[in-house]
C-alpha cells in the first residue's frame, strides 16, 4: 500500500523540466529524447532531451561567455541565490523526495534525507561565498609586500553519478556558484530528473543565464570528450566509478585541468571486542543499507573480533532479514530496488562467487522474481579471503562478515585494498580508537557511527578513491585559484 497516489506521481513528473538548459533557455536535444525508468517497475517515467556534441559545445559557449561577469558578481548576491534555492528545496522537499524515489528507487524516507542533505550544501556554500579571502604580509627581508587573492577557477565541467541524484550535484554546484565559477553540469542518464529540477530552482532563484548549463545525454563520452579537450574549460569535477575517473583524468591531462575525483570505495567496518555490539549492529545497518547499499561510503566488508563475530553476524542478519523490501513509495518499505538489471546481476554474481568458494548466507542471497530489480538483504559468513566481494565494490545490500584475531590483523585487513574512501570503527577504548583512526588509509572514518556525510565536513578519499574534498571549508577551495602579487614598496 502506498500513501502516494498515481496522480501525485504524475503531477511531479509533469512538473520536472525535460529539456536541456543552456544559456538561460530550455531547449530540445538535437538527438531527440531518451527514457528514464522507474527501477521498481522497469516502466518508463518520462523522456528527457538527448544532447549532441554541438549541444554540449553550446553549453560550454554559454558558460565561457558568462564567466567574467559572474566572477565579478557581488559575493553576497551569489550567496543569496544559493540561500533562496535552499529555501525552495526545503519548502518542496516532499515533491523532490518523491521525484527522487521514482527515478532512483530508494525509500521515500531516505529520499527526504538526501533532499535535506543536498540542500544543506547550498546553505553551507551560501555562507562561504562571502568568506573568500586573501593575505597581505611583509616579506621576511622587510622589503616589499606579499599580496594573495583568491579567484574563481573559471568554467567547470561537473559530472555526477546516479546513486545520489541531487546531493552529488549540489556538492559541486554549491561551491562553484559561491566561488564565482560558471559550469556545465552532466547528470547520470539513469537519474537526471532531480538535477533538472535543481536547475529550474536555481533559475527561479535568480541565477543569471549562462552560469549553470545542464546537459542530459546518452553518449556521455562523445558529448563530454570535446568539452574536456576545449581550452576554455578550466576544471573537471567528477563523481563516479574509479574506472571512468581514470579515463577522464587521462583526457584532462592534455589541458592540465584542475581536477576533483570522487571515486569508488570499498569501506571496511571494524568491530572490536570492547564495542557495544548492539550499537555496532545499528551502525552497520546504516553503513550497509543506506541507499540500498548503493553508496560509495557503503560498508563493503565487516571485520569483527573473533570472540564476538558470531553474535554480530546473527544480530545483523536478524535486522536485515526483517527489513521490508519493495517500491520506495510503499508504506514501511526500507529497501528499494537496485538501479537496473546490470547492477543486480553484478551483485548476484559476487554473492554466487562467494558462496561457490564456501561462504554461507545467514539471510538472503537471492534476487527477487517479478518486476523491478530487487535483491534480498544478505549477510554472509565464512567468507574466504579470495572471494571477489572483499576486493570489489558490491554496491548492493550484501554484508560479508569476517573474524579477526587482533588489532594489527584488523588494520592490515582494512587497508588491504586499492581504495581509500571511508572506514568505520566501533570500540569503547578511546586510545585504541585514535590509534586505529591514525593507521587507516582512508580519507574519512566513522568512529562509533555508521555515517560520515555532512555538508560542513570535507568529504573525499585517498588512493584509488580519488582526491579533492567536497563540503566543509575545503569544498570551495576546489573552485578557487590563489594569485600572488609581489608588491614593491
Ligand atoms: P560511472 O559509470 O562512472 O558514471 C558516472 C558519471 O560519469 C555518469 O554521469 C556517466 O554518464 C558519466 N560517464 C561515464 N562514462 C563517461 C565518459 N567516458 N565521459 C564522460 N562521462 C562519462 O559511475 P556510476 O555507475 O554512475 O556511479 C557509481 C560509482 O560512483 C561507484 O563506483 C561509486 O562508488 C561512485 N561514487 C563515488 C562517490 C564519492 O564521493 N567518492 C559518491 C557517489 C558515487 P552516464 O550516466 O551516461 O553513463
Amino acid at each position: 500500500m502506498s500513501t502516494i497516489s498515481a496522480p501525485e506521481e504524475q503531477k511531479i513528473l509533469e512538473t520536472v523540466p525535460k529539456q536541456l538548459y543552456i544559456d538561460g533557455e530550455w531547449r530540445d536535444g538535437s538527438k531527440g529524447t531518451f527514457s528514464v525508468e522507474d527501477p521498481a517497475t522497469g516502466e518508463t517515467l518520462v523522456d528527457v532531451a538527448d544532447a549532441s556534441e554541438d549541444d554540449a559545445k553550446a553549453a560550454l559557449d554559454a558558460a565561457a561567455a558568462a564567466g567574467p561577469e559572474w566572477a565579478a558578481y557581488p559575493p553576497r548576491e551569489r550567496g543569496e541565490i544559493l540561500r533562496r534555492a535552499f529555501e525552495t528545496i526545503i519548502k518542496h522537499e516532499d515533491e523532490l523526495a518523491l521525484l527522487m524515489t521514482l527515478e532512483m528507487g530508494k525509500p521515500l524516507k531516505e529520499s527526504k534525507a538526501e533532499v535535506a542533505y543536498g540542500a544543506e550544501f547550498l546553505r553551507w556554500f551560501s555562507e562561504q561565498a562571502v568568506r573568500i579571502e586573501g593575505r597581505y604580509a611583509t616579506s621576511p627581508n622587510g622589503q616589499g609586500r606579499l599580496l594573495t587573492m583568491q579567484q574563481p577557477v573559471g568554467p567547470c565541467l561537473l559530472i555526477t553519478p546516479w546513486n545520489f541524484p541531487l546531493a552529488m550535484g549540489t556538492r559541486k554546484v554549491g561551491p562553484a556558484i559561491a566561488a564565482g565559477c560558471t559550469m556545465v553540469v552532466k547528470p547520470a542518464q539513469l537519474t537526471p530528473l532531480s538535477m533538472l529540477m535543481l536547475a529550474k530552482i536555481l533559475e527561479d532563484s535568480g541565477l543569471p543565464k549562462g552560469v549553470l548549463n545542464l546537459v542530459t545525454a546518452t553518449s556521455s563520452g562523445e558529448t563530454m570528450g570535446p568539452l574536456i579537450a576545449d581550452p576554455r574549460l578550466r576544471k573537471l569535477s567528477f563523481t563516479g566509478s574509479t574506472e571512468v575517473g581514470k579515463k577522464l583524468m587521462a583526457q584532462a591531462s592534455d589541458n592540465l585541468l584542475r581536477l576533483s575525483m570522487e571515486l569508488g570505495g570499498n569501506a571496511p567496518f571494524i568491530v572490536f571486542d570492547d564495542a557495544d555490539i548492539d550499537s555496532a549492529v545499528q551502525g552497520a545497518v546504516i553503513a550497509k543499507m543506506r541507499n540500498i547499499g548503493e553508496a560509495c561510503t557503503a560498508a563493503n566488508r565487516f571485520h569483527v573480533a573473533g570472540s564476538v563475530a558470531d553474535e554480530f553476524a546473527e544480530k545483523l542478519a536478524g535486522k536485515l532479514g526483517a527489513m521490508k523490501v519493495g517500491r520506495g513509495t510503499d508504506d514501511g518499505v526500507e529497501v528499494g530496488p537496485l538501479i537496473d538489471d546490470n547492477q543486480r546481476s553484478k551483485v548476484s554474481e559476487l554473492v554466487e562467487d562467494a558462496v561457490g568458494r564456501g561462504a554461507k548466507a545467514l539471510v538472503g542471497g537471492h534476487a527477487r522474481d517479478g518486476a523491478g530489480y530487487f535483491y534480498d538483504p544478505t549477510v554472509l559468513t565464512d567468507v574466504p579471503d579470495d572471494a571477489r566481494l572483499l576486493s570489489e565494490e558490491i554496491f548492493g545490500p550484501v554484508a560479508p562478515v569476517k573474524g579477526f584475531a587482533d588489532e594489527d590483523e584488523a588494520i592490515a585487513a582494512a587497508n588491504d585494498t586499492e581504495f581509500g574512501l571511508v572506514a568505520y570503527v566501533f570500540t569503547s577504548d578511546l586510545k585504541r580508537a585514535l590509534r586505529v583512526c591514525e593507521k587507516l588509509e582512508t580519507g574519512m572514518v566513522g568512529l562509533n557511527q555508521g555515517m560520515v556525510s555532512n555538508a560542513a565536513a570535507p568529504f573525499g578519499g585517498i588512493k584509488q578513491s580519488g582526491f579533492g574534498r567536497e563540503g566543509g571549508p575545503e569544498g570551495i577551495e576546489e573552485y578557487l585559484e590563489t594569485k600572488y602579487v609581489a608588491v614593491n614598496l
